[in-house]
């Protein structure tokens, strides 16, 4: 039984006393059933914090970004190396807010996840269509040549382990929400791709997370469709209430 992976994406938001007021609530509302894994991506700052207040809970801590590039003369950019050694265990990529604002192509988030692997850092890749492709009918084509261009040269993984998230574009911050079954559905069509990449036995034991607008009310849906493994949550992980409520939902789903 795959474990429930529930991420907090909080973008460029929370202060310092906020993320230590997140994780006492967190830690009050008693989430320690091992059904689920819990990870909480702040902004660049608050890392170090973050591990710090997390340490002795179940939640790990992961970034929203990091370089492709070894330590060197690239002001501004933060190695894979140097969030390892703060204590980050995971790392976004290719979030399509990176992607569109930020212009990664899939190359370069393939570099990132190869470079995240390489230090031990565990990747959650990020693939969705944007709503002009769902409307041209190319959302399955848009997921898979987007996986497949990403994971060129990229070996199946298992430690550390390469997570996938599927994040509509259409439906990330919007309030829009895929269907738990039209999810499922394309997630279906990714563990597909990935068992051609890398082998059926590999692509079963992936973990496929959903994102777009999933909050409590819709968490319980969409974690019981056989294909998502977790949720990635932007918005209404924000409130350590919130986000203790969706990661009950993958502790008993429905
Ligand atoms: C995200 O940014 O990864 C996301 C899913 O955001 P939201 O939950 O706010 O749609």
């Amino acid at each position: 039984m795959k474990r429930k992976l529930i991420v907090a994406n909080w973008k460029m938001n929370q202060l310092l006393a906020q993320l230590r007021q997140f994780f006492k609530t967190l830690a009050d509302a008693k989430i320690t059933s091992d059904a689920v894994e819990l990870v909480v991506c702040p902004s660049l700052p608050y890392l170090a914090s973050a591990v710090e207040a997390a340490s002795g809970s179940k939640v790990a801590i992961g970034a929203q970004n990091v370089s492709e590039c070894d330590f060197g003369a690239f002001t501004g950019e933060v190695a894979a190396q140097m969030l390892t050694d703060i204590g980050c265990k995971w790392v976004l990529i290719g979030h399509s807010e990176r992607r569109s604002l930020y212009h990664e192509t899939d190359e370069l988030v393939g570099k990132k996840t190869a470079k995240a692997l390489s230090v031990g850092l565990n990747p959650i890749l990020c693939v969705g269509e944007t709503l002009a492709q769902r409307e041209a009918g190319i959302t399955d084509a848009t997921v898979q040549s987007q996986l497949r261009a990403a994971l060129k040269g990229i070996a199946a993984q298992t430690q550390p382990e390469l997570v996938f998230a599927y994040e509509p574009v259409w439906a990330i911050g919007t309030g829009k929400t895929a269907t738990a079954e039209e999810a499922n559905r394309v997630h279906g069509v990714i563990r597909q791709e990935l068992a051609a990449i890398y082998g059926e036995a590999a692509a079963r034991s992936a973990r496929i997370l959903y994102g777009g607008s999933a909050k409590p009310d819709n968490a319980a849906s969409l974690l019981q469709q056989p294909h998502i493994d977790g949720l990635l949550i932007g918005g209404a992980s924000l409130a350590a209430d919130s986000f203790a409520k969706i990661a009950a939902a993958g502790v008993v789903p429905g």
